[in-house]
This record gives structure tokens, sequence and C-alpha cells, in this order.
């Protein structure tokens, strides 16, 4: 595929990015319930108009864009504030949970070179929910994860499990608030203890949980510490891209003080551009996703957010017991939020979920891992609320559906699984309606061998149908040029213009 020979005018243009997108998720529906976080058309348009008006602004320089400075602190100590964090507290905007996680991984990694220059092979541990960034942070950054268990039924990281796999070369404990997979809270309080006890850092993980907990807390739910209160605490992620309802592109990377978070800022000049430092991982971005996330956090407010949180408690408590209702089906564990998932012995998850798919639902599995049952996970936002009757009605009979038909719960034999590992593209792809069956039935290192390639394969150069496509678009635009003129790009010549 190539440029096309001539600019496209603009009306083709658009009406061909439309069409690629008609098989995306419907997610206006407010029948997906994962990846958008959706708070209404008004939010929307605000979170928009902001990120517009500092689309072109970098974030790269904030002597050349004091407003993006300015942005940035607000935004920090508005965060900070409302994670108990006292005037010391320090942080800054990155991309998402997965990056604010890996500069505490990193920070940590830079502070015990200092701080603990015996340690040649740094660890940190992780409970076995924690999410998947930590591995991604100890894989880029070379740092050794020990995993650790949760307790049996609570899905809640086991405070023992974690003291025994201290050792002298640990440097941070990880707890989460909430985990995604079960929604629950870890013992942030004896993870502090045990932190404080060995001289190690704690971050907590509160990329999903932490914006919206205080809420849940101040409307009578029974929640445990979790933030900057705890002693033992120096570090949080909060993602903004989540449950504040900013674009995509948001997170706060908090730290304690100055003093543990100068560990996660990188400064460069050697080279022969301009001296750099870097306080995020990225170098030039826009300044969009933090003009949106300031703007919405404002725009909402405090009182706003309380609202939103007393929705989505109304509709996940609706849900926990419509789901109990159902006999093939029961929840893990008790969600502190609003996102539940439920497992079954009765009937294939991932049938159910196909199921429910014809009927317009997209609902997200997660699979069997170290004590944890294979699962469905669903995320409760206020574009959902309006749709949980239809949702709980459609679940319990695509279940009771699944029940009365033949017993088939995994659909999938392991040898069948292992012989897709050994197949070729075209067969993985066609696997891909049986994708989570086939992982499901696949030791870890074997998912993470089959998803590599996959992934390897179908980020590729286009197939000849979407090749043709995009060849008769162009064509299309050049015949249409040539029947007159179109709304493409002037070619005039800067020089001698005006
Ligand atoms: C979403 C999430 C992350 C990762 O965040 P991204 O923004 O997707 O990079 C980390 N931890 C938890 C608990 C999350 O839910």
């Amino acid at each position: 595929m190539r440029i096309p020979a001539q600019g496209i005018g603009r009306d083709l243009l658009f009406r061909s990015l439309e069409s690629y997108r008609r098989d995306d998720v419907h997610w206006r529906s407010g029948r997906l319930l994962s990846y958008i976080y959706d708070a209404g058309e008004e939010v929307e348009e605000v979170v928009k108009r902001a990120y517009m008006m500092y689309l072109s602004e970098n974030c790269i320089d904030p002597v050349a864009f004091p407003s993006v400075l300015r942005l940035e602190n607000e935004l920090v100590a508005m965060l900070a504030a409302h994670m108990s964090g006292d005037h010391d507290v320090v942080g800054n905007f990155t991309s998402g949970g997965t990056e604010s996680i890996i500069l505490a991984v990193k920070a940590a990694r830079d502070w015990a070179r200092v701080h603990k220059p015996e340690i040649s092979a740094p660890e940190i541990i992780v409970p076995v929910t924690a999410h998947a960034a930590f591995h991604k942070a100890a894989s880029y950054l070379d740092v050794k994860l020990v995993p650790t268990a949760i307790v049996p039924g609570t899905y809640k990281a086991d405070v023992a499990s974690v003291e025994r796999a201290i050792t002298p070369n640990t440097i941070l404990l990880v707890g989460s608030a909430v985990s995604y997979a079960h929604s629950v809270i870890d013992p942030i309080a004896a993870l502090g203890r045990l932190a404080q006890q060995h001289r190690v850092l704690l971050h907590i993980d509160g990329c999903i949980g932490g914006f919206l907990l205080p809420y849940f807390r101040r409307l009578g739910q029974a929640l445990p510490d979790f933030d900057f209160s705890v002693p033992g605490v120096t570090s949080i992620s909060i993602d903004l891209h989540k449950y504040a309802f900013a674009a995509k592109g948001a997170s706060v990377i908090l730290y304690r003080n100055k003093e543990i978070r100068k560990y996660q800022v990188h400064t460069c000049s050697h080279w022969t551009g301009y001296a750099l430092t870097s306080m995020t991982m990225q170098n030039s971005r826009s300044a969009g996703p933090l003009a949106a996330a300031w703007a919405v956090l404002r725009y909402i407010g405090d009182d706003g957010y309380l609202h939103i949180a007393k929705q989505l408690l109304e509709g996940t408590k609706r849900v926990i017991r419509g789901i109990e209702r159902i006999p093939a089906l029961r929840l893990l564990g008790q969600t502190e939020m609003n996102m539940v998932s439920f497992t079954s012995e009765q009937v294939s998850l991932f049938e159910l979920i196909d199921a429910m798919k014809e009927r317009g639902w997209y609902l997200q599995p997660q699979l069997a891992f170290e004590g944890s049952e294979e699962s469905i996970h669903l995320s409760i936002g206020p574009n959902n609320c309006r749709h949980l009757d239809a949702l709980l009605g459609d679940l319990e009979h695509c279940a009771s559906a699944l029940q009365e038909g033949p017993v088939n719960k995994s659909a999938v034999e392991p040898t069948e699984a292992a012989a897709v590992l050994e197949r070729g593209r075209s067969q993985k792809l066609e696997a891909k309606r049986k994708l989570y069956v086939i992982l499901n039935e696949m030791t870890p290192p074997q998912r993470e061998r089959f998803l590599t390639d996959l992934m390897n394969d179908i980020y590729c150069q286009p197939s000849h149908a979407e090749a043709t496509e995009a060849a008769e678009t162009a064509e299309a635009a050049e015949a249409a040029e040539a029947a007159g003129p179109q709304d493409r790009i002037g070619l005039t010549d800067p020089l001698s213009a005006g």
C-alpha cells in the first residue's frame, strides 16, 4: 500500500474513515461493559473541547508552554488532596496506568541503587491479582518480579505470603485498590507495616479504583484505608481515563515526597541537541489529554462524581442481586466497587459470552490463573445503568439455555489447544472465535507464546482486500477531482502566495 498519488478530498476521506469503523464495537449502545468509560454526551463535549484547545501544544517544554505546567501542577494537586496527601506529595501526568506503574517501578529501582547499593538484582513483590503492567515494568526495567498468593475466596493479597517473599533484594511491595479482575482492595495497612519494617517502598495501584473509592466511602461503604493516610505507602497510580471520565491517555503517578519522585526523573545532556529533562517516559506529547483531564475534573466536580458513584453503587447492587438469582452463575469474591466478576461450574463462560454477543452484549472474559477461576468481568459505568435489567434478563436466558444444552464445559480438548499452538497464522485467526476457550486450556507460558505469535502476525501489511479497498478510494478521489474541484488540500506556493 502506498501514500495516495493525490491528496483525497475531505468528504471522501471522512466517509472512508466512517466505513472503516463499521465493525468496531458499538459502545454508545450501553451494551459494552469494559474498555470505554462514558459519562454521557455533556461530559464528552467538554472533554473534546478542552482536548482540541490543547491538541497542538507540546508537554515537552514547560518554559515554552507555562500553561501546560500549570495545568499539570493543578491536576496533580487535586489528586494529591483526593488521596489524603499533604503538601509534600508530588506527581506527574502520564499517558496511562501502565506508564504510571512503569515509572513507579523505575523510581523504586533507582531509589534502591542509591539507598540500598548492596542490591545487585532488585526484586518487586507482586500479588498474582495485580495488573499485568507490573510484569511489563519488571520486564522492561530488568527487575525480578516475585509473585505472591491470594487468600482463597477473597481474592485479596495474602500478607503472610508477601512477608515470606521479602528478601534482602526486595525494593518494592505492591497492593491494588482495587484489583481489576475482582474489584477488591488488598490489605494496604498491613502491607504498609511490612514496607516500613523492611525499609522498602510500597506502591498502591489505584489505576481503576483510586479515583472513585473515596466517593464510595462517602456513600457509606465500609472500605479500608488505601491512600497516603496509610503509613508506608510511598506512591499511588490513578487513571483519569477510567472512572474520572477523561479522554484516553490520562493517568497520574503520585509520590509521598520529592525525595522519592526524583528517582523517576531522567535528564540527558549527552548529545548534540537541546538539554532534555523528562519527568515521564514520553518526550513530545500533545497537551490535549492533560487539558481534557483537568477540564473534566473541574466540570463534573466533587458533587458530580459523588452523584455518579451513587448511581454506580445502586447499579452494581442490582447486578449482584441479579447474578445471585441465576443458578448457573457464581460471583467471585465481594466487589468493593462497581465491577463484578462471576464464574460458572455449569456452563462454559466462553459460550455464554458468545451467546450474549448475539444479543448485542460485549462481555470481557478473564482466564483462570493461580487460585482464580475463569470468569466474566463486568465494569458497570454510567452508560450501562439504564440497561441493567436487560443485561440480567439476557444473562439469565443465555445461561439457562446453555445449561439445558449438551454438557460442554470447556468445548475444546487440551490436546486441541496444544495443536493450535503449532498451526500457522490462518488457522490461528480461524480459531479466534474459540480463542479464549483455547487460551484457558493452555498453561500461562503457552498462552504467552501463542498470543505473541498471533499479535506479531496481525500487525502486518494490509490484506489484498483491504489494500484494494483503500486503492479504490484513492481512484474515486482522482476521478472526482477530474470532474470538478473537491475539498482537498490547497497546494499554493508559500513563497509566491500573498
Ligand atoms: C487499567 C489498569 C491498569 C493499566 O492501565 P492502562 O491505562 O490500561 O495502561 C493498571 N492497573 C489497574 C488495576 C487497571 O485497572
